[in-house]
């Protein structure tokens, strides 16, 4: 079966030698779209995103335009756009490839959303850990004030914009915007409640955009080429390429960037190469940890945030991870639930002891001391977490337990009866659950 390859947008010029320094990306049209959206209407650039059916990259899809024009035009306060870089999503490395290599398209792209929205202060939120991407985009902001990008008077049209870079301490929550704006203001990171929404009341209580950077790396292309140029990749509803990171048990791993009429078959067998060793493939999770897994019936589901949402998962922050036959699928599953139990925040009580306790009964399945009622248990666990947590992350800690249950329910059955898992990989190992306590 013919597969599709890759459609670089925003890797296109991935391969060029020092495209993170300004001359060499002004050479190749860089900041091209900035002085394209300059000579813009505010109020007619925001109508030209929403016309490309740019939706965000973050995780939930909201449409970028639409977003944008929440924030109230009247005078008065400060407005700010805060960029999600805090990615921290397990098996998500795309914002990290793209400050690393490409950050004057994010510092581009920040300035078109800037001046859309009438805002003339943006904070770059970076997760602690991304040393490289500081320190590329400590140069490139630095690079772009000296150029006149940034700073009194962008490109010399008298419109004035500074970029805050601010590093996290590393904390997966706060990668959930709210409690990213609570990180931003030197506090803890806790979410908070919603509404109000940032829009109206965000970063210093004041209207706030919060785009991730995928999306606003974007915009460059949007505004060099057209909407109807990138409208015219995609599905009817998701518009556009997308990158998505490919991780596990595939010959090939790494970022691609797909249309979004591609599928998971395209993804894994055409860019990623096939399966490890020629094995078979047993299960995907097709968007970063918190999604819902799906198994190799699932390969011909689109790409696209439809098809994954009507396959009964979610396309989440892009991160995809394949595993093969030998995977013991309660090892995963628990290796996963130890991530959400260590970054539950602890403010709500559903997520902070209910991570805590399918973690301890996974633990007892997996190390083969698990009854046949601990199934039961897990998805009662699962039914007063979901919906009844502070933020999504409580939702999110119990969709492996869930979808494991509906796919892989005869491994949880044969541990309990059989004390021992069939699978090579990720099996019960009591020093690695030693080391973990
Ligand atoms: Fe914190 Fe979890 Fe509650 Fe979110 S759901 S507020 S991460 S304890």
């Amino acid at each position: 079966m013919k597969v599709k390859e890759q459609q670089q947008i925003l890797f296109k010029s991935r391969q060029i030698e020092n495209i993170g320094e300004l001359d060499v990306y002004a050479q190749h049209g860089g900041y091209e779209g900035l002085k394209r959206a300059l000579a813009m209407k505010p109020d007619d650039l925001i109508e030209l995103v929403k016309a490309s059916g740019l939706r965000g990259r973050g995780g939930a899809g909201f449409p970028t335009g639409m977003k944008w024009s929440f924030v109230p035009k009247t005078p008065g306060k400060p407005k700010y756009l805060c960029v999600n870089c805090d990615e921290s999503e397990p098996g998500t490395c795309k914002d990290r490839e793209l400050v690393e290599e490409q950050p004057h398209q994010l510092i581009e792209g920040i300035a078109i959303c800037c001046w859309a929205v009438g805002i003339e202060t943006a904070f770059l939120y970076i997760r602690g850990e991304m040393l490289e991407g500081y320190l590329a985009l400590r140069k490139a902001i630095d690079e772009a004030y000296k150029a006149g990008f940034l700073g009194k008077s962008v490109m010399k049209s008298g419109y004035k914009l500074d970029i805050v870079l601010h590093r996290g301490a590393g904390a997966y929550i706060c990668g959930e915007e709210s409690a990213l704006l609570s990180s931003l203001e030197g506090g803890r990171g806790f979410p908070r409640l919603k509404p109000p929404f940032p829009a109206i009341s965000g970063l210093y209580a004041c209207p706030t955009v919060i785009n991730n950077v995928e999306t606003l790396s974007t915009l460059p292309h949007i505004l060099v080429n057209g909407a109807e140029w990138y409208a015219g990749f995609g599905t009817e509803k998701s518009k556009g390429t997308r990158i998505f990171c490919l991780s596990g048990h595939v010959k090939k791993p790494g970022n691609y960037e797909m249309e979004l009429t591609s599928t998971m078959r395209d993804l894994i067998f055409g860019c990623g190469g096939g399966i490890l060793e020629d094995k078979e493939l047993k299960a995907i999770i097709p968007g970063g940890a918190s999604a819902p897994m799906l198994t190799r019936e699932h390969l011909d589901v689109g790409l696209d945030f439809e098809s994954i949402a009507a396959a009964g998962s979610m396309a989440g922050s892009g991160a995809v991870v394949v595993m093969h036959q030998d995977t013991c699928m309660v090892g995963a599953i628990l290796r996963i639930m130890e991530f959400f139990e260590e970054e539950s925040c602890g403010k709500c009580t559903p997520c902070r002891e209910g991570t805590r306790w399918m973690r301890d009964v996974l633990i007892r399945i997996h190390s083969g001391h698990g009854q046949k009622s601990d199934l039961d248990l897990l998805l009662s666990v699962c039914g007063n977490l979901a919906g009844k947590s502070f933020c999504p992350l409580g939702d999110a800690s119990t969709s492996c337990v869930t979808s494991g249950l509906r796919y892989f329910k005869d491994e949880f059955e044969h541990l309990v009866e059989h004390k021992k898992s069939k699978y090579s990989l990720g099996a019960y190992d009591p020093r690695l659950v030693a080391a973990h306590h």
